[in-house]
């Protein structure tokens, strides 16, 4: 029996409801296919290192200077947990606290920024996080965010990604404390050192929110914002394959003593002590050879799946991927254009009917809503933690194909080929059993 079986049997004894909940949702992710950009499939030791007695305890203050007593151990699991992403980032401080990605940003921008101050980061809609500036979001609530957009010519060849020169015109024009890159939505590689350079040339913070790139970069899949950004934030259970948490690093002492104090007690109560214990055990997967493998083979298979996908007649943003992600503007194969039926909205739900998990998302310029969008967002690391390579992405592509073109076509090949491509989905997924199963 697995572990996974065996836990939720013991569940099961005391609470037959939550324990079938529990199994309906582990079915679910053993029979479909994850192409979430933001999502992963920890391991078991990930997994199971969050449920021990570590979630008992308080735990406030940082190793050897707690407000509780019998932290021994908590201090020891929480120095493992820095020393290992120090090691990772190659960098000088970690506050592995944060509960999750949001509240890392949150505490670097009130460790860093005055209330009021001004912040520039990348147009919210052209792929940024809503951590980033959205204005019912803290930082745009209690901050004053200035954006800079991606190229918008079609006829350049940096078309949809980064246009440097207009992140240098908003910084010099409104002079931000800080400015931030790193991004939700964007496929393409980040120069940190390019952005130094502007943030230098006007006296900004550099802060890199490497949330969705982290693991590449730990995986040596992407330049490292070290030593170019002044304080880096991510996420630990995105292409890091961590449990859901956030994670803060410097190589700057007072910029760690400051960010420490933010996040507690600025913001944060206890640590979530069972968590940081996973991200110590995640970390130390990390750290293993295997780990460039997985991530080298995360972003051969985006590669994979973008350029099929552009067989099929799909265009992607940027013209394809240079990381896990990618954005199909799905108006390339709707003939009706921004009116007509293959929205983003549209696709994720068919999509979902057979199998294939992905979200709806806005792509540069969308005419249409945030629920509706013109296009869905792909991304690589947990099919290719399931052990999914460039032939199998293939095959994903044209399942994908399949039921949207199945859509254009009416209901009732919809549902016809949905119910196919679903069948079709699970016998893949079948062959490609989740860890710990
Ligand atoms: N930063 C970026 C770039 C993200 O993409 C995300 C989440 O998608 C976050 C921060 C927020 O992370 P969390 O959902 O853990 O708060």
């Amino acid at each position: 029996m697995s572990i996974h079986d065996q836990i939720v049997g013991l569940i099961r004894q005391q609470d037959p409801e939550a324990a079938s909940i529990i199994q309906a949702e582990a079915d679910r992710q053993a029979s479909t296919i994850e192409l979430i950009a933001s999502e992963n499939h920890a391991s078991t030791a990930v997994m199971h290192a969050m449920g021990t007695c570590l979630t008992n305890k308080y735990a406030e203050g940082y190793p050897g200077r707690r407000y509780y007593g019998g932290c021994e151990h908590h201090d020891a699991i929480e120095r493992l947990a820095q020393d290992r992403a120090k090691q990772m980032f190659g960098c000088a401080y970690a506050n592995v606290q944060p509960h999750s990605g949001a509240q890392a940003n949150a505490a670097v921008f009130m460790a860093l920024m005055e209330p009021g101050a001004t912040f520039a980061s990348l147009v919210l809609a052209d792929g940024g996080h809503l951590s980033h500036g959205l204005p019912i979001n803290f930082s745009g609530h209690y901050y004053k965010p200035v954006h800079y957009p991606l190229v918008r010519d079609e006829k350049n060849a940096d078309f949809e990604r980064i246009d440097y020169d207009a992140v240098r015109a908003v910084c010099l024009e409104h002079k931000p404390a800080m400015l931030l890159c790193g991004y939700s939505a964007y496929p393409r590689t980040i120069d940190f050192a390019r952005f130094r350079a502007i943030a230098d040339e006007v006296g900004a913070l550099l802060m890199a929110d490497v949330a969705h790139i982290s693991g590449l970069i730990v995986g040596g899949q992407h330049p490292s914002p070290f030593p170019h950004a002044h304080v880096v934030t991510t996420t630990t259970h995105k292409s890091l394959r961590g449990p859901r948490g956030g994670l803060i690093l410097t190589n700057d002492e007072e910029i760690s003593k400051k960010v420490d104090r933010a996040l507690f007690p600025g913001m944060q109560g206890g640590p979530l002590m069972h968590v940081i214990a996973s991200k110590a055990v995640a970390f130390g997967e990390a750290l293993k050879p295997e780990y460039k493998s997985y991530q080298t083979q995360i972003v051969a298979n985006a590669k994979a799946l973008a350029g099929a996908l552009v067989e099929h007649g799909y265009r992607i943003t940027s013209g394809g991927t240079d990381n896990h992600l990618m954005l199909v503007d799905l108006t390339s194969k709707d003939p009706q254009g921004a009116d007509g039926t293959l929205t983003g909205k549209a696709a994720e739900k068919w999509l979902e009917n057979a199998g294939l998990i992905c979200n709806k998302n806005g792509i540069p310029g969308d005419q249409r809503k945030p629920m509706v969008t013109s296009g869905i967002r792909l991304g690589t690391p947990a099919t290719t933690t399931r052990g999914f390579k460039e032939a199998e992405m293939k095959v994903v592509a044209s399942f994908i194909d399949r039921v949207l073109s199945a859509g254009l076509a009416g209901e009732d090949e919809l549902s016809r080929v949905t119910e196919q491509v679903r069948g079709e989905v699970r016998d893949l997924c079948a062959k490609f059993p989740m860890p710990g199963h």
